[in-house]
């Protein structure tokens, strides 16, 4: 094999391996390093995303909520299945299946792409190099034009409630719960700790989240909040807000976790604790001296809007720089950089980057939330559509929700889409589409919709902006 290369891709998770990908479609030669090891010990691309994080906790949403559906909905439908039990051992067999498939799906596609596959640490030298370190401890040095730094991101810790023991975990230990804990706890109402709560919640788990921040997901638009608090409450998730913890102690197979709220302090004891806090950039032995590649204060690597880094032919792409923590934000970077270096056009519109939660209702949005646009002062106007009035959310007995369009008063170009129900992370494809093509909702209103479609709730969104929504009430 050859240590020199058009581009080397240190992480191969959702941001590096597409770039890796398209440099070699792009007609480079290519290499992508990466250090995952999977709990068996198995060395694996894909990263977080694949292995720890968007595929497994979506194939045990997908398994729960079934579960979930065939206790609370079935009746209702006519279907008796009054014995429908939960087999935990085949949930995770089945999710460890689809990891498996997908990870080692990335080497099919290197293989196609012409992509060199390296199992072990990366390391950014000066002068265009990198220092390769094998899994059984290999040490080469490999040259580069162009080098993508694509190291992802890792758990933030919190000190009162260190992971050292197996009852305290992060995201990944909660995907991996051979049974159903009893009494669960969860430290952070963000996505990812709302969709394990939702996870272990639907199989009986008595979950509590303890939240810091006293507004519910801060980051949405606060009419989907609302609506959204109002479903988890009815899940059965306790939800406590302005909820500070201060100390987390394992007491036999328990943990008592302390915590302050406005009423002062108060007690909990759970049987697992998920701390689901954020994540931060991961760099850990990533830049040797001298590299000019400089991190900002909150430690992601610095870069342009191209994610060009202060260094010459070094790029950054994904969790370990600013914006988004998301797979498809990172991909989206990992592929313009493997293009801007091949001399071709690209971009990432960061003002369309949408945001999902896979729990039930599913919850995406994109562009503005309506208290951003009046932060900014902007003159606009909104559309709701309820999914009790669509005919299709009511056929699949899942009519809650709603669909929201804001739009500029002035030209009606669309600033934001906001979606609580069924399917609502496919839905919010349609949105982003027509924000990217800086659409107004009257080109949405004009789109024919095909019926019925859940789809159609975007449609009557649409119409609602100007008050001629046909199939529910103008009331916005
Ligand atoms: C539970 C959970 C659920 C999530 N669900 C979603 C979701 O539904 N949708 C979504 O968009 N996002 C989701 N995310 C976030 C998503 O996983 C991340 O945004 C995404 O993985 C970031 O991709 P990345 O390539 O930047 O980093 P990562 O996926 O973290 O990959 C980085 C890779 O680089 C490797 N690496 C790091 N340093 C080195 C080095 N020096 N040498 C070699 N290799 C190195 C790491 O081992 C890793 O394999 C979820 C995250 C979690 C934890």
């Amino acid at each position: 094999m050859s240590d020199s290369f058009d581009v080397i891709v240190i992480g191969g998770g959702p941001a590096g391996y597409p770039a890796a990908i398209r440099a070699g479609q792009n007609k480079l030669t290519v290499a992508c390093i990466d250090e995952w090891k999977n709990l068996d010990g198995a060395a694996a691309f894909g990263g977080t995303c694949l292995n720890a994080g968007c595929i497994p906790s979506k194939a045990l949403l997908e398994s729960t909520e079934l579960y979930h559906r065939a206790h609370e909905e079935f009746a209702a439908h006519g279907i008796k299945a009054p014995d429908v039990t939960m087999d935990v051992a085949q949930m995770q067999k089945r999710k460890a299946g689809i990891v498996k498939t997908m990870t080692q799906g990335i080497l099919a596609l290197f293989k196609a792409a012409g992509v060199t596959p390296l199992q072990g640490h990366g390391k950014l030298l000066s002068g265009h190099r990198v220092e390769y370190t094998a899994h059984d401890g290999t040490r080469r040095e490999l040259t580069a034009k162009n080098i993508i730094l694509a190291s992802g991101s890792a758990p933030i810790e919190l000190r009162s409630a260190a992971f050292k023991s197996p009852q305290i975990v992060d995201s990944w230990g909660a995907l991996e719960f051979p049974s159903v804990p009893k009494r669960l706890g969860v430290i952070g109402a963000g996505v990812i700790g709302l969709e394990l709560g939702s996870v272990w919640r639907r199989l009986g788990s008595e979950v509590t989240v303890l939240e810091a921040l006293p507004d519910f997901l801060a980051i949405a638009d606060q009419q989907l909040a609302k609506e959204a608090l109002r479903h988890f409450k009815k899940l059965g998730l306790d939800i406590r807000l302005g909820a500070k913890v201060t100390a987390a102690n394992v007491a036999g197979d328990a943990v008592d976790v302390t915590y302050t709220d406005a009423k002062g302090e108060q007690k909990i004891t759970v049987d697992r604790l998920v701390v689901a806090i954020g994540r931060r950039p991961y760099t850990k032995d990533l830049l040797g001296p001298g590299t000019g590649v400089e991190l900002d204060e909150r430690g992601f690597i610095k870069v342009d809007h191209e994610c060009r880094t202060g260094a010459e032919g070094v790029w950054a792409v994904g969790d370990c720089v600013r914006g988004p923590m998301l797979a498809h934000k990172g991909k989206e970077e990992g592929v313009m950089v493997a293009d801007l270096i091949a001399g071709h056009y690209g971009e990432v519109n960061y003002k369309t980057v949408p945001s999902v939660m896979y729990t039930a209702p599913e919850i995406a949005w994109v562009g503005l939330t309506e208290e951003q646009v009046k932060a900014q002062g902007k003159a606009y106007k909104a559309g709701v559509f309820p999914f009790m009035a669509s005919g299709r959310a009511r056929a699949m007995e899942q009519a809650q929700g709603f669909a929201k369009i804001i739009a500029a008063k002035d030209d009606d170009e669309i600033l934001g889409v906001h979606i609580i129900g069924p399917m609502a992370g496919e839905l919010i494809a349609e949105a982003v589409l027509a924000m990217e093509y800086s659409a107004s909702s009257e080109d949405l209103q004009r789109t024919i919709h095909a019926h019925p479609t859940l789809s159609e709730a975007l449609h009557e969104a649409a119409l609602a902006v100007d008050k001629r929504a046909i199939d529910s009430i103008n009331r916005y």
